[in-house]
């Protein structure tokens, strides 16, 4: 691997069994205690998703807190910031954590997820159909229209401070999203964990003046840090260290 002309000190995304990960949040920590990262952030997902997937709700981010706070006391040498990653419940861009709590929260990611408890049933289940539709047909580009609304407004009516795995599984416009990020200061993930993330998303984001956060969207202890698909995709963009949140 070529020599990275940045330091990557935090992973910013990882989850835990509050969610659907398997390790606790002193795993987590632990975790990166062995990597060597100076911060790690607990962002399970948020109630809405279905199946299990998110948390059992909105109380359980003030149990996470309880651990935080304890991991904390363990690893006194790592940061721990107390997060989530909520999901995205009506194109109006509403959040399934409530504005008190993201207010609380040391950070807030937000993604689009295909599998969630929209506010209105009819209208999650037409934008769920209208992305199935798009991609058996190749006519994505009314449900592309529909999620680039709903996560541009949860930029710009939330306090979120990273857009998780933009585009993954649900076609998102980049520059329309980076042109909302670089209005607020919202970071887009590079994550490393899917393979959808381009080159080319990159740039557009980057020449729209948007900055990036690297994630490992670990679900088990042992890929917290694991940041190399992120930071491959990073250097291959050009990124420096003034365009990534999480490096120096
Ligand atoms: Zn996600
Ligand atoms: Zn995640």
């Amino acid at each position: 691997m070529r020599r990275s002309p940045f330091h990557v000190f935090a992973d910013l995304h990882t989850h835990t069994r509050h969610s659907h990960g398997t390790g606790s949040v002193l795993d987590n920590v632990r975790a990166a205690q062995r990597q060597g990262l100076e911060v790690v952030a607990i962002t399970d997902h948020g109630p809405a998703s279905l199946f299990g997937v998110g948390v059992a709700g909105p109380a359980a981010f003030d149990a996470i807190r309880q651990e935080v706070i304890e991991a904390r006391k363990a690893y006194p040498g790592v940061k721990v910031l107390w997060g989530a990653e909520a999901n995205v419940v009506s194109e109006d861009g509403e959040l399934d954590i409530p504005p008190g709590l993201q207010e609380r929260l040391d950070i807030v990611l937000a993604g689009l997820h295909p599998l969630v408890r929209w506010r209105s049933w009819a209208k999650g289940a037409s934008l769920l159909a209208a992305n199935a539709a798009g991609a058996w047909t190749g006519r994505v580009r009314h449900a592309r229209e529909r999620n680039t609304r709903a996560i541009v407004n949860a930029v710009l009516y939330n306090r979120v401070h990273v857009v998780t795995h933009p585009g993954y599984r649900l076609p998102i416009d980049t520059r329309a999203l980076a042109k909302a990020c670089a209005a607020t200061g919202c970071a887009l993930e590079i994550n490393a964990r899917h393979d959808h993330t381009t080159v080319e998303y990159i740039k557009i984001a980057k020449a729209e003046g948007a900055r990036f956060a690297l994630g490992s969207d670990a679900h088990s202890p042992e890929r917290v840090g694991d940041l190399e698909k992120a930071v491959s995709l990073a250097l291959e963009a050009g990124l420096a260290s003034r365009d990534i949140v999480n490096a120096r």
